[in-house]
């Protein structure tokens, strides 16, 4: 082969990249060959600086818990669960995951082994300062994808208490795991734990937890023990409904329906990390409020 065209055309291919990187066409990540990892914890320094660039300060917080799932399901499934969701989901949509967090409220599951039930002010006081620290490190936007159904007061209160003092991030809270409508059609109604809707999705994200010749071995019926008006709350109305801290029936689980849930549950958490880049409004009607607060008489309607 002639050299002398050789030379031209590696030097022609060194320029036409360098105009696709700079143009954006190809990320310069890709380029250099490197993929960053969407882990926490497996970043370097500098990485974990180049990713906080490439998620523009969004970080998940994948909240799970460790408590009894039946007697057929693991005790970290809610944290298995929504680890593998919140991980694709950044894998398809760029964002800084944190490591294992699993530190909510699961008081109501005290009379069973293996369950981790840290103090109310703890699980505020921790999940505080995590959150704190992640915004120290750039993490401005932090979606917290919550796992376990008794977290559902717990993140809400804890996302309205932001604003009883300044903070320069914003604490956005993802609380669905399962979609209402659509998929292979269910076998059960009641399917509130551990149940067809649970058991499934592990089959997809941990199969080789899933002991599904025992999901029969305890009961997950409603037992109706408390008899009061709708409307009217007490701490033990889980526990007077399912004792064996199980509602549901996890042996009319199905790998069709895991899969269906599990890729509605990815699907949800990247438009949520989508639409939480594009949000430039929640920071700044933060500020505004902070600010007003200081000199609530001077607010005018
Ligand atoms: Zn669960």
């Amino acid at each position: 082969m002639n050299r002398t065209l050789q030379k031209p055309s590696f030097a022609f291919f060194l320029l036409f990249s360098s105009v696709l990187i700079s143009t954006g066409v190809v990320p310069a990540q890709d380029a250099s060959s490197s993929k960053l990892s969407v882990h926490w914890e497996e970043l370097t320094a500098a990485d974990f600086r180049e990713g906080i660039h490439r998620s523009q300060g969004t970080c998940l917080l994948p909240f799970g818990i460790l408590e009894k799932h039946g007697p057929h399901l693991p005790l970290g499934t809610d944290l298995l669960d929504v680890r593998y969701t919140a991980l694709h989901a950044a894998e398809e949509e760029y964002a800084v995951v944190f490591p294992e967090y699993y530190f909510g409220q699961i008081a109501e599951a005290k009379h069973e082994p293996g369950t981790m039930a840290y103090s109310r002010s703890l699980q505020l006081a921790l999940l505080q300062e995590t959150t704190d620290e992640m915004a120290r490190n750039g993490c401005k936007k932090i979606l917290i994808v919550n796992g376990h159904g008794g977290n559902e007061s717990l993140l809400p209160y804890f996302a309205q208490t932001q604003l009883d003092k300044p903070h320069d991030y914003v604490v956005y809270v993802f609380d669905e795991r399962s979609p209402r409508t659509g998929g292979p059609p269910k076998k059960t109604t009641t399917d509130m734990h551990a149940g067809e809707s649970e058991t499934s999705k592990m089959m997809v994200s941990r199969p080789d937890t899933v002991h599904l010749d025992r999901a029969n071995n305890e009961s997950g019926a409603d037992q109706h023990r408390q008899n009061l008006p709708e409307g009217v709350y007490t701490g033990i109305w889980w526990y007077a409904r399912f004792p064996n801290h199980y509602s549901g029936d996890g042996s009319a689980a199905t790998k069709e329906l895991g899969e269906y849930q599990m890729k509605w549950w990815i699907d949800s958490v990247v438009r949520a990390i989508r639409a939480i880049k594009a949000d430039d409004v929640s920071l700044k009607l933060q500020n505004e409020f902070y600010e007003k607060s200081t000199h609530p008489l001077d607010t005018q309607p």
